[in-house]
């Protein structure tokens, strides 16, 4: 069987691995336009906080971990055309300054062609006027120029921007801008981040509940001008960054399978588009959100860990002839900014409006052992007091953690007694930290009633 996989990104990688690791005998080919397989988007962070030394170490996987496997890997190679009738794909690899054109077949295509950062034109005439990065190559010129910018604007404060700020606040004159209340909203309740905002050094202002309405450049100096719908203005800024939103990159299935709306591939439970030997995977999906409201259907939300999970679904579909379905998602992240630790899984308390659940949320603080501070949102259920959302603000890099094992207890509908009754381990040697959730869920017995 000769399974053909475009886009060699996380989604990509994860469904080549699996296809070869559920059976050798599957012939992969792993096609990617870029020179590198798996990169970290955040590369830039990680090589200015010294987390690693270079921008090359910015991946998952190489491709010899891969070509190991048994995996064809095609890097500098870009599909052009995908062929249904004749199932095969059309694609032009750049080699020794030349480009070849070939002609693959396939039986099974998997699409990991993923998403790209939104600029948005709207506000200026010149793409470069904004600066987004996600590739190697995008990231590489993004640290060239914030490195030589002295006042930045970032627009967009998901967790990408925000990761952003943390890692320049320290040295630049920052403007952080979003047209939300407070900066991660959609993962996090107000009330609940606003520790992380009370203590942010002078050089960083916010510029919230607005949206920029012009951005203007002055061509001798280069600097630019935003002019927000208030008509307050920022002068002189070097580098105007977004990470406000992305599009999946769905041009090339056009008119060859069906697509949603908002251009991401309509998919079945299996994540097989309307051609059924053609399956879509990572950015290119909306994801179905919080088990239990299957029927609102999906959101697009550009997430690593998605785009991993799809990858694995849709070989195993592959394999097997169908018989995995893809779960929905918690939404689960974690990230960073100043002194704190961040993550957030399932419904947020505006989730439990706009999806009509009737909830107690339970917000507790404690001290953990080594002096260090846990606060933890729970969100309950009314009435059948199953776990609906977490949210976790610490100082403790190792509590991180305890967010995966709540999205476990979120995805596997555990309630509050589930919780307290979970079968942890004691040993006094060492520190059981889920333990904290059972303390946790114990005290807000009292408010759920
Ligand atoms: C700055 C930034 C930071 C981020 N940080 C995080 C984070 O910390 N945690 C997290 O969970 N998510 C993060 N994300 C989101 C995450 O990067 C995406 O969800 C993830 O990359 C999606 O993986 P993917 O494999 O679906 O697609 P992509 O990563 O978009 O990859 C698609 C691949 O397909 C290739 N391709 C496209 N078209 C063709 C073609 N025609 N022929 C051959 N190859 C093609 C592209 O070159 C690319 O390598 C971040 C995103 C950005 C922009």
């Amino acid at each position: 069987m000769k399974c053909i996989i475009i886009g060699g990104s996380h989604a990509g990688v994860a469904a080549a691995r699996a296809l070869k690791i559920l059976d050798p005998r599957i012939d992969v080919t792993l096609i990617e336009k870029n020179q590198t397989l798996a990169f970290i988007s955040s590369g830039i962070n990680l090589v200015s906080k010294g987390i690693i030394q270079k921008l090359e170490e910015a991946h998952n996987y190489s491709p010899k971990e891969l070509t190991d496997l048994g995996v064809k890997v095609l890097l500098s190679t870009e599909v052009l055309k995908i062929e249904k009738n004749e199932i095969k794909v059309i694609c032009t690899m750049i080699n020794d300054g030349s480009t070849i054109t070939q002609e693959l077949p396939y039986d099974f295509l998997i699409a990991a062609i993923g998403s790209t950062p939104a600029i948005p034109l709207s506000l200026t005439s010149e793409k470069k006027d904004i600066l987004t990065y996600k590739s190697f190559n995008e990231s590489a010129f993004a640290l060239d120029r914030i490195k030589k910018a002295k006042k930045i604007a970032l627009i967009g404060l998901g967790f990408v921007g925000m990761e952003f700020a943390d890692t320049w606040m320290k040295e630049k004159e920052l403007f952080l801008i979003d047209r939300r209340d407070y900066p991660l909203a959609g993962y996090f309740d107000e009330e609940f981040i606003r520790p992380i905002l009370s203590n942010i050094p002078n050089n960083v202002t916010f510029n919230l509940n607005t949206t920029v309405k012009k951005i203007d450049k002055d061509k001798k100096t280069g600097t630019y001008t935003l002019t927000f719908h208030s008509n307050e203005k920022i002068s002189n800024v070097d580098l105007i960054v977004s990470t406000s939103s992305s599009l999946p990159n769905s041009q090339l299935l056009e008119g060859l399978v069906d697509l949603n709306f908002d251009h991401t591939v309509s998919v079945n439970d299996y994540l097989q588009t309307s051609i059924e030997n053609i399956y879509a995977v990572g950015d290119l999906l909306e994801k179905p959100l919080f088990s239990t409201q299957l029927e609102i259907g999906g959101v697009f939300k550009p997430l690593v860990s998605q785009a991993q999970r799809s990858g694995f679904v849709a070989a195993y579909n592959i394999y097997s002839n169908n018989q995995l379905p893809y779960q929905s998602s918690n939404r689960t992240i974690a990230t960073t900014f100043g002194e704190y630790y961040l993550a957030s899984s399932g419904m947020t308390e505006i989730d439990t409006i706009i999806y009509k659940r009737k909830c107690v949320s339970v917000t507790k603080e404690i001290s953990v052992d080594g002096g260090e501070t846990l606060k933890l949102q729970l969100m309950f259920e009314k009435g059948t007091n199953i776990l609906l959302g977490a949210e976790l603000l610490t100082t403790s890099k190792i509590l991180v953690e305890l967010i995966n094992l709540l999205s476990l207890m979120i995805q596997t509908k555990m309630d509050i007694f589930d919780i307290i009754q979970s079968d942890f381990y004691f040993q006094p040697e060492f520190t059981s930290y889920a333990r904290y959730l059972q303390q946790i869920a114990l005290e807000s017995l009292p408010a759920i009633g």
